[in-house]
């Protein structure tokens, strides 16, 4: 019998390996013949550990299970997916699972990580094949088609920046992975990587064969040590068939590729100060131009791009663009993985096309707050994203809809606050992460963040409050338009929304329209 026990750091964050280990126990005590798969997690984290045995029927879920459960399981006779009071039925049934729309996540939590058996079972490497038949011009084609965009936060049009490195000549080109997933409330970068590698691997790959590039590195942030690990461990199985090297799978084509670990700064997910990071100097944001695409890393033609966004390209190759493009709502194309996090009762990672709705997250995913008490606001897309009022959780989820509403989809991490949240300490929380991370390059993010927390604090103890708001928004504005990249520049979207939203909250009269 085949039982799965999740590898994937949220399980194991919950005890998944002392699982693992028991049920082995158990079953050599009682002389049965089990295969134990540690496989990436489904993304369904209030269940984890999510144990999941392969009956005739299909693989049925037994969860969240602790060590003391495991003998008790096997009494009960799960291995033959009997009645328990764990049984979560047939996984694929779980209708958190079933509802969604898993493309890029597809093989997630069904298969072993570094099995490349697995991996090719499950359509691995189609994409790669597709792309070896094609002229690199046709594949930076199909990416443009797909419309897909940078799944990291920015949404800027991969096809182009491909484009941009295809058409520059010069005598090495790089691919840079950005997995330095720092946002709040995230993690599908850190799922993907430890439950699907070979994908980021494959699309990693599409793009070199696409734009000339023979160099590949994933930047990982320090904070993701099984993740370094798992890509290592699928890098070594890769290079030993003879996919990554100098002929891949006889193609004459070259491909290497190599993972670098960062050193716990939120500012180097911002690429040009990942870049510095890479060469080995401080992370300090580069002033744009030059274009990575042109000069990148060692001033050498680079494409740099989010795990999701290579990971999505497989899919593109092996199913075409029109497949991808079909999924989603206006200019935004395909499905994004929105990670549910925070005050939330079903925690995880929800996989459905640009379209649907925070309140449909919230609730028909999410089963409300974990707290039992009302909803207050939700910040989107990370630490520099707005909180978004009940107001606007209709608003429909694509990049444009969002941005009209003075918010930001990012990188789909979603972290819910209740009733009990005070957004004032929440805003002041904002400018002063801004503070902290920083790189000081530019005066508006260095100097302006600290001001910002002084200014907050007087708005908070009613010190010549209504002047202080004045010189906050004001302030806002100087960090909106006069910041060098994205840390100083969004750092004003929680505050501003705070302050906008709730305004009762920094001790300033309601002034919406009801
Ligand atoms: Fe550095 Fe902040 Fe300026 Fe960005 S906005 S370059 S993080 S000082």
């Amino acid at each position: 019998t085949m039982i799965y026990v999740p590898r994937d750091s949220a399980a194991l964050a919950v005890g998944a390996d002392r699982v693992a280990q028991r049920i082995a126990q158990e079953a050599s005590a009682r002389q049965l013949d089990i295969r134990l798969v540690r496989n990436g997690s489904r993304g369904l984290f209030w269940l984890e550990p999510l144990v999941e045995v392969a009956t005739p029927e299909g693989r049925i879920a037994y969860g969240p299970v602790t060590p003391d459960d495991v003998a008790d399981l096997f009494e009960a006779g799960f291995l033959c997916g009997a009645p328990h009071r764990l049984r979560q039925g047939l996984t694929e049934q779980i209708p958190y699972l079933k509802s969604q729309q898993r493309l890029t996540f597809a093989r997630m939590g069904v298969t072993d990580p570094t099995s490349l058996t697995d991996y090719v079972a499950h359509q691995g490497f189609s994409g790669l094949r597709a792309a070896l038949a094609m002229a690199p011009s046709e594949i930076v084609q199909q990416v443009l088609d797909a419309g897909l965009r940078g799944r990291g936060g920015a949404a800027f049009p991969t096809g182009t920046k491909w484009k941009t490195v295809l058409d520059v000549e010069a005598p090495q080109k790089y691919i840079v992975c950005n997995a330095d997933e720092g946002d709040s409330g995230t993690f599908s970068d850190r799922m993907t990587m430890e439950g699907d590698p070979f994908m980021l691997i494959e699309g990693m790959m599409i793009a070199g064969i696409a734009t000339g590039a023979t160099k590949g590195y994933i930047y990982v942030r320090s904070e993701y040590p099984h993740a370094i690990g798992t890509l290592n461990e699928a890098i070594h199985v890769a290079e030993l068939v003879g996919l990554l090297g100098d002929d891949i799978v006889g193609s004459g084509r070259r491909f290497s590729l190599e993972v670098r670990k960062g050193a716990g700064s939120y500012v180097c997910g911002e690429e040009t100060a990942l870049l510095e990071s890479l060469e080995g100097r401080r992370g300090i944001v580069r002033a744009k131009p030059p274009l990575p695409a042109i000069q990148g890393l060692f001033g050498r033609p680079t494409v740099i791009n989010n795990v999701i966004t290579f990971a999505s390209v497989p899919l593109i190759l092996a199913r075409g663009a029109a497949f991808y493009r079909d999924f989603g709502v206006g200019r935004s194309h395909g499905t994004l993985p929105f990670q549910l996090a925070g005050n939330i009762k079903h925690g995880g990672l929800v996989e459905r096309a640009f379209g649907l709705t925070l309140r449909e997250l919230l609730y028909d995913y999410g089963g409300g707050s974990a707290s039992g008490r009302p909803i207050k606001t939700v910040q989107v897309g990370g630490p520099l994203g707005a909180y978004v009022p009940e107001s606007q959780w209709d608003v429909p989820l694509d990049y444009e809809a969002y941005a009209a509403v003075g918010a930001t989809v990012g990188h789909g991490g979603l972290v819910v606050h209740d009733e009990t949240a005070d957004l004032s300490r929440l805003a002041r929380y904002a400018m002063e992460f801004c503070a902290i991370e920083s790189c000081g390059k530019c005066t508006p993010c260095r100097i302006g963040s600290t001001r910002g927390v002084e200014v907050i604090d007087k708005i908070r103890a009613d010190h010549n409050r209504s002047e202080q708001v004045i010189l906050l928004r004001d302030l806002c504005d100087t960090m909106v338009n006069g910041s060098l990249c994205a840390m100083g520049s969004m750092t004003p979207y929680p505050v501003l929304s705070a302050l906008n939203h709730f305004p009762q909250d920094f001790g300033l009269p309601d002034t919406r329209p009801a």
